[in-house]
């Protein structure tokens, strides 16, 4: 969420309707390669008769869902990579002093700020030089965090931590009034509501002249999120409080606007507000919250897509996910199929026509391209793959999964789990990525201790404080076993516990071992993913026949008690996957983990590692290298395929899960791209 990009998307949006128009104003960190050329599409429909041309009504009426995950509170992550993950970022968020965290509240309510030292980077405070008009948003994800990893794990300490800063900030929304809780002057909101709707000036802004705010509601989504799950899963009374307050203020903000002048408004990124108003009508059955919520839907975003449109091009992919996310929750609560039809046809066309083989998405945070011409967009920038959107992504999953358990759903949520998510936070540090590149020569690049907290840092602490809470799921007949992670299910109301030891995706085996209070009669149903062959399974060591095809579920059915064990073997192979718009641009998989090719680490130095939001790594059509920027070439290695299968020309080598090219100019070692750290890479092969 680059404020320079993030800008002039908003400026272009302002200033024209058409997405290629859009991409022509970016600011380009490499010449546009030529255009890529769309195929013709049917004009859409006149506005008046577009989904969303009539008023939004509210009326609650909760859907009924069919799988639930379990509370987190009801399952432990116990081993491997994932608690590894956990402890990295647990170790991070321990490090933040609450005071230096609240430094920007205080300030900017005039309380006394007990001598903290502030944050840097897009928490600088309101007299440092940079990203400082989005000071607060990383405070409210770390709220968030807190109350995740108390569900998650436990941690009393976090949410002591978490409870004081709830306390203290119920203090500055009180010195503030009217409900308003910010690091920021309401100010901001009144330059958002001036600007917009009016036309920006061209050239570079001049000083004196007054400057669109940085996303002003955005930050106040994250401050209000972290309110509700601090009441939510920390059961902070107090939180709830301050989040009534929050929604008040943006009830009152919005209900004073036109539906014209909110619709420019929303021009600009305003994250997920709408979607914690939805959360807020949900926890105190108060509609007021809802139909503010209401006022957030952006209709020029939504209309295509209940139409199952794609004109995503163009847009900026931060901005939007979460209106997507907000719009499911809108569906949750009302029943409105067009909210459902929205958030059900973007996720089909993100995950498959416009993700790369990592479960990514996005390049210089926008969706640059016609869907299907990943080759084209992923050559567009260096910067792919901005990690908050695969978080949001994620968390759209699983509201779309339980409406309708289709294990499809987890085979995506797993694959950018393993490649996207575990792989992109450091296990020393807890540090996280920005973008995630996958130029060929990229590496990757992480945050600092207090002077990044980009919008990928936020996301990041939030995701590793949460690995637990799509592991297992259950409906009335059962548990879904989804995710393939060593840990405890503790299912308190039927008495049953199930222990899940793995060294997964270290290894393509899994066991699950039961214990009851009393024999139980219900089903297990394991996910099978579709990226093995034929899994096998054993209970209480006899191999079973009955098997099921990759992408479904295999069902036990029947009365467990204490001891009862389940083996599952799911066996990983190597294959293939092309890019849509070049089929020689290929990149290679074991079961779900892509696999990366090793391209040492000569020029790399701490710098281009730890601070940096992307690699400095140069395209030979990319700009001229910035003398005060070391930079370094990209590598391409070409590849001659001997065959249509993969293995007869990548054989595996000495480690596990390690491969290496046979008879080529340059042979190169493939491994696990979430291991891959302090090295460069290249995930994508020109193969002839
Ligand atoms: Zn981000």
């Amino acid at each position: 969420m680059s404020r320079l990009s993030r800008r002039s998307f908003a400026g272009a949006v302002a200033g024209a309707g058409a997405a290629a128009t859009l991409v022509a104003q970016q600011p380009a960190t490499t010449p546009n390669p030529p255009a890529v050329v769309a195929p013709p599409r049917p004009a859409s429909p006149p506005p008046e008769t577009q989904p969303f041309a009539a008023p939004i009504e509210f009326m609650r009426r909760d859907i009924t869902m069919k799988v639930k995950p379990f509370p987190m509170s009801q399952v432990r992550v116990t081993g491997g990579v994932f608690k590894a993950a956990e402890d990295a970022n647990r170790g991070y968020m321990g490090r933040m002093a609450a005071d230096r965290l609240l430094y920007n509240f205080r300030q900017n309510a005039g309380l006394d700020v007990k001598g903290a030292e502030p944050l840097g980077g897009w928490e600088a405070p309101a007299d440092g030089k940079h990203g400082t008009e989005l000071r607060g948003h990383f405070i409210g994800h770390f709220l968030s965090a807190s109350a995740l990893l108390y569900a998650s794990t436990g941690d009393k300490d976090a949410k002591a931590k978490a409870d004081y800063m709830v306390a203290e900030l119920a203090k500055v929304q009180e010195k503030l009034g009217g409900g308003y809780l910010s690091a920021f002057a309401m100010e901001l909101f009144d330059r958002l509501d001036s600007l917009s709707g009016k036309p920006r000036p061209a050239g570079p802004p001049q000083t004196g002249q007054p400057q669109m705010p940085w996303a002003p509601f955005y930050t106040i989504h994250k401050i209000f999120a972290g309110m509700l799950d601090m009441h939510t899963l920390a059961g902070n009374a107090q939180a709830l409080e301050v989040a009534k307050g929050m929604g008040n203020w943006a009830d009152q903000w919005s209900a004073a606007k036109t539906e014209e002048h909110m619709q420019e408004i929303l021009n600009e990124e305003f994250g997920g507000v709408a979607e914690s108003l939805y959360n807020l009508a949900a926890i105190t059955n108060d509609d007021r919250y809802a139909k503010a919520g209401d006022r957030f839907t952006k209709k020029r975003f939504v209309n295509p897509l209940a139409l199952r449109r794609d004109e995503l091009r163009g847009l900026h992919v931060n901005t939007h996910v979460p209106q997507v996310i907000a719009a499911a929750r809108r569906y949750e609560l009302s029943g409105d199929l067009r909210f459902h039809d929205v958030a059900d046809y973007f996720f089909e066309e993100v995950s498959k026509a416009r993700s790369y083989v990592t479960g990514g998405t996005s390049n210089g945070e926008l969706w640059q391209t016609e869907p299907r011409r990943l080759a084209a967009e992923l050559k567009r920038s260096t910067s792919t793959e901005e990690c908050c959107c695969s978080h949001n992504l994620m968390k759209l999953t699983r509201h779309l999964y339980a409406w309708n358990p289709d294990p499809k759903y987890f085979d995506y949520f797993e694959r950018t789990l393993l490649n996207e998510r575990i792989g992109t936070v450091r296990l020393d540090t807890g540090y996280t990525q920005y973008y995630s590149s996958l130029t060929p020569g990229a590496w990757k690049t992480f945050n600092n201790e207090d002077k990044a907290f980009w919008c990928c840092t936020g996301t990041g602490v939030e995701e590793y404080a949460k690995l637990n809470d799509s592991i297992y799921w259950h409906d009335d007949r059962g548990i879904f076993v989804n995710l393939y992670v060593p840990s405890d299910l503790n299912w308190r109301e039927k008495g049953l516990k199930l222990r899940q030891e793995t060294k997964f995706p270290d290894d393509h085996t899994t066991s699950l071992t039961v214990t009851t209070d009393k024999p139980v009669q219900t089903a297990i149903r394991l996910r099978i993913p579709s990226w093995t062959s034929v899994a096998r399974v054993k209970l209480n060591g006899r191999e079973l026949e009955t098997t099921a095809e990759p992408g479904s579920y295999l069902t036990l059915d029947r009365t467990w008690k204490t001891g009862d064990r389940i083996d599952l073997e799911i066996p990983m192979r190597l294959t293939v996957e092309a890019m849509p718009d070049d089929p020689n641009l290929q990149a290679f998989l074991y079961g779900p983990l892509v696999l990366a090719g090793d391209l040492g680490n000569e020029g790399l130095t701490e710098q281009m590692i730890i601070g940096p939001q992307g690699p400095a790594v140069r395209r030979p059509d990319g700009p001229p290298a910035n003398p005060n920027r070391p930079m370094l070439e990209v590598i391409i290695v070409p590849l001659r395929a001997a065959g249509s299968d993969p293995a007869s020309w990548i054989k595996p080598a000495e480690k596990p899960q390690t491969f290496r090219t046979v008879g080529q100019k340059r042979d190169v070692t493939l491994s696990p791209l979430n291991k891959m750290f302090d090295r460069r890479y290249s995930v994508y092969w020109e193969v002839s």
